[in-house]
């Protein structure tokens, strides 16, 4: 990949579930289509020699040893819910027994939590092995992270104010409901937009495939990926074929570059 391009890797494209659900006997969670089975919804997202990993759920560690270059510099982090952090004890493979912390981008309220649920990664002086982290607050303004702009994107998931990421023209935005203009502006001109679809019937805090058609179609990206599906948005090779022309169902392992 050229420096200057973007690369996205989906390492996990399902809902706080997975697909299949356990228990379930659907059409879905039966597929022996690989696309149909889907890991909790995180991305790493590479440019400029940079690893980012947006969010770092529950299947961090079976993700990161299915892929080609397990490497991250940074993590960014969308909201606090368990799906997507639930992972982060298994960064301390990253942070060397304590002698290097790992950087976490991420709003003031999912810090709090995040030391209420993993208080020994905040002490001051962890015992060996534990990750630690260096925390960096962050709030509706870019940022840079070794020199790679990052502006968040704040959306509503139902009540709670999250963000997804842009990163050039790249933007990842999970788990909306509602987008208000001033963030729609900020997507404006991205090239490829990630954005949830969580199934065809209303929910109160995930978009429908539907709704997240329409900011699809007003965004106006050159490519479009759905992610964070649940397994009632029906088999893969199935809901492919119903998509518009530049819009494609993510899957687990897909590498995009731009
Ligand atoms: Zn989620
Ligand atoms: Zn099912
Ligand atoms: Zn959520």
């Amino acid at each position: 990949m050229n420096s200057s391009g973007v690369e996205i890797e989906f390492l996990g494209t399902g809902t706080s579930t997975g697909v299949p659900v356990i228990r379930c006997q659907c059409e879905v969670c039966r597929s022996t289509d690989v696309r149909d089975k889907r890991f909790r919804s995180s991305v790493i997202v590479r440019t400029q020699g940079v690893n980012l990993l947006v969010d770092c759920g529950p299947d961090f560690r079976s993700q990161m040893l299915a892929v080609t270059n397990p490497e991250v510099d940074a993590l960014l982090v969308t909201h606090i819910h368990y799906d997507h952090v639930g992972g982060l004890d298994d960064l301390r493979v990253f942070c060397g027994g304590g002698e290097h912390d790992m950087p976490v981008y991420a709003r003031a309220d999912v810090f709090e939590e995040l030391k209420r649920h993993m208080d020994y990664c905040f002490v001051e002086h962890p015992y060996p092995g534990v990750p630690s982290f260096e925390t960096h607050v962050i709030d509706d303004k870019a940022f840079s992270v070794f020199g790679v702009e990052v502006t968040p994107i704040p959306v509503m998931h139902g009540k709670l104010p999250i963000v997804g990421y842009r990163i050039g023209d790249v933007a990842y935005v999970t788990d909306a409901k509602t987008i208000p203009q001033e963030s729609i502006n900020k997507l404006r001109g991205v090239k490829l937009l990630v954005i949830n679809a969580l199934r065809h019937t209303q929910h109160h805090s995930h978009m429908t495939l539907e709704e997240s058609l329409s900011v699809i179609k007003d965004i106006n990206p050159q490519q479009a990926y759905l992610t964070h599906v649940c397994h009632e948005i029906g088999v893969h090779a199935q809901v492919e074929k119903q998509l518009p022309a530049g819009v494609k169902l993510a899957y687990d392992g897909l590498v995009v570059r731009i």
